[in-house]
């Protein structure tokens, strides 16, 4: 374990410099990397020695974007993906055989749900899913073939909170392999292996990289199942470029400090909004009004920077709402240094019937808000005109 504060280590984990002393790390843009002779080519391959080979096992660039994420997120190891969804299936790919059954919550990110409902079950791997708001029914949905308990905190898109640590003694005292997607919080907001979590997931596409430019995944945590997940990996080809590597570990340098900006505008925005006539719910994790506030406290730093909310008038309102945006983006991504609205009802979550909705906590009028970087003056102006028509 690292001796630094967060922010040191997000900046001066770095790999070793070459010849020509560079203070920023270079980019290594190759495909693989040579051998001295046939010896060094045998040893190499027999991972006798713990070296470059080809850049979908490894690759400078990638190795010390996953040493950074390892430092930050306190796992003993890990494994960089092309995006948060390869790092998502890998992990099951690599970690579950037909038969077995994942347990998971009902508010999770889309494609890992269509993962869970119609793709694992080709290879007859079931999910059962309990409603947030019921965490005391997950043991009954605990089966002989239950292997991971999956589950992510705060939600996507209602931003509710589960509690990490009480989730992990359940897991524990089952045998449950436990994972937490960390995408909504980042490693700099909640470190869920304290609380627990065997393995840790991101996608880097979001506050990671945090300036909208590229898809990147991690993995991180127990040595052993990182282990698993590394040879599947290595064999099947998720690997992240060097590229993106080479950008991300760069956005880590500033994450404390975009994400602390993110989260006082967050609250801000929060607050405008609960304050507002045509508002008729707000959900974020450090208000006082959300029910999950004191567990926020408890395992977040901060609220993060998604804000949820309800327009009174139901679906045609969200929809008014969204149209009479100016400066916000309508756009499918989130942690950007531009503000972005979506509305889950009519676009992500469109397939869901009503009542399935309800049960992820998205209401017809449900706004999701990624709160960005944009002055906190300008982001309010752009919502409270919006307001007046719905
Ligand atoms: C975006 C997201 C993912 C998937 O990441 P990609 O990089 O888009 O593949 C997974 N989980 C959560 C919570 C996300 O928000």
């Amino acid at each position: 374990m690292s001796k630094n504060k967060f922010e040191t280590d997000a900046i001066r984990t770095q790999m070793e410099r070459s010849e020509f002393l560079e203070h920023s790390t270079p980019l290594h843009l190759t495909s693989s990397f040579i051998f001295e002779d046939a010896e060094d080519m045998r040893a190499s391959f027999a991972e006798e020695k713990q070296r470059n080979i080809y850049s979908r096992f490894t690759n400078p660039n990638t190795s010390e974007f996953v040493d950074k994420m390892c430092k930050l997120e306190g796992a003993e190891s890990g494994y960089a993906f092309a995006t948060g969804m390869a790092a998502v299936f890998s992990t099951f790919a690599a970690l579950l055989n037909a038969g077995d059954h994942i347990v998971s919550a009902r508010s999770i990110f889309g494609s890992t749900n269509s993962l869970f409902n119609k793709f694992l079950p080709k290879w007859n791997i079931e999910t059962s899913y309990f409603k947030i708001d019921e965490v005391d029914q997950i043991e009954s949905l605990i089966q002989p073939n239950s292997k991971i308990l999956y589950l992510e905190s705060p939600t996507n898109p209602a931003v509710d909170i589960l509690d990490l640590e009480l989730l992990g003694q359940i897991a524990k005292k089952h045998n449950l392999i436990y994972i937490i997607d960390n995408c909504f919080a980042t490693p700099y907001l909640q470190n869920p292996i304290k609380f627990g979590a065997d393995l840790v997931i991101h996608s880097a596409t979001k506050l990671i990289d945090g300036q909208g430019r590229v898809l990147g995944g991690a993995t991180v945590g127990r040595a052993d199942l990182i282990r698993e997940i590394y040879l599947f990996s290595r064999n099947t080809g998720p690997a992240l470029s060097p590229f993106n590597a080479w950008i991300l570990s760069k956005s880590l340098e500033t994450l404390g400090v975009r994400v602390d900006r993110h989260c006082e505008n967050a609250l801000k925005v929060a607050e405008f909004l609960e304050s507002h006539e045509n508002v008729a719910l707000v959900k974020y994790p450090f208000l006082k009004s959300h029910p999950q506030y004191e567990l926020a406290k408890k395992q977040m730093k901060q609220g993060g920077n998604v804000v949820a909310f309800e327009v009174k008038g139901g679906i045609e309102a969200g929809r008014q709402f969204l149209n009479h945006l100016k400066m916000l983006s309508l756009s499918a991504n989130l942690g950007d240094t531009r503000s972005i609205a979506t509305h889950p009802a009519s676009t992500t979550h469109s397939k869901l019937s009503e009542s399935e909705r309800l049960e992820t906590g998205i209401s017809d009028g449900l706004v999701r808000v990624s709160v960005g970087l944009e002055h906190v003056d300008d982001i309010i102006a752009d919502l409270k005109q919006a307001l007046e028509y719905v």
